[in-house]
């Protein structure tokens, strides 16, 4: 699984890997953000808590995880999960769920907080598959429509400065007291998150692979 803050480059990384080593990806934002988009009443419900940058209960998260690794594909072949665990109870959950198997690694993708700054308020996203884009590195081919799938490219709803604010004050509350919860199991890999993304991709395919050759699998 991929851990860092806001802006660290967790959902383009994610989604490498998951193309990597051909295993589902699966991102709890991604999956609040289809389900405000589909109008539906759990999307609207999370609607709020996303819109101001809360983190979305617990019971309302593991339970959409448990259920999203139950699917034939996630459990055959592994996942790369992305967004998930953001607090202790979660990870608590998430060990619980994956009973008798463990996670093969935790990749803390690691940035400073005034470059992940300057790459949200760059970060465009396609309203419909997700893919992201930045109007300085890596903008889409034509402005504002996404190159994979013709859908709008736009700013995120909580990619605003007081929502930022708070996604980061909860990340420093919530979700980085993981990285010593999952360094005391023996799963974390660190990993500079800063440089040429495909450098970022080589050295998190590096670390899976050697934790994969460590556990024997
Ligand atoms: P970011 O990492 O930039 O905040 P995400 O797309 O991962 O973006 O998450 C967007 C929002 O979805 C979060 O601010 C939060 O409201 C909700 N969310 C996603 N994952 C979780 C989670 N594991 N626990 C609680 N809320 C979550």
């Amino acid at each position: 699984m991929v851990l860092g803050k806001q802006g660290a480059g967790k959902g383009t990384q994610a989604v490498r890997l998951s193309r990597h080593y051909v295993v589902p990806h699966i991102a709890t934002g991604d999956t609040f953000r289809a389900a405000v988009r589909s109008g539906s009443k759990s999307g609207l419900k999370a609607k709020h808590y996303l819109d101001a940058g809360d983190l979305v209960p617990d019971e309302v998260v593991n339970g959409m995880v448990r259920e999203r690794l139950s699917h034939q594909d996630a459990d055959h072949r592994g996942f790369v999960l992305d967004g998930f665990p953001r607090t202790v109870g979660q990870a608590d959950a998430l060990m619980a769920m994956l009973e008798p198997h463990r996670l093969d690694v935790v990749l803390n993708l690691e940035v400073d907080t005034s470059e992940v700054l300057e790459r949200l308020a760059s970060r465009r996203v396609c309203a419909d598959c997700g893919a992201n884009y930045s109007v300085h590195d890596n903008p889409s081919r034509v402005l504002g429509i996404c190159d994979v799938c013709g859908g709008e490219v736009v700013q995120r709803d909580d990619d605003t400065e007081s929502a930022i604010r708070r996604r980061l004050e909860l990340y420093e509350r919530e979700t980085a007291p993981l990285i010593e919860w999952f360094a005391d199991r023996g799963l974390l890999a660190n990993v500079v998150g800063s440089g040429p993304p495909d450098e970022v991709t080589d050295r998190l395919v590096a670390e899976v692979d050697r934790y994969k050759r460590l556990a024997g699998s």
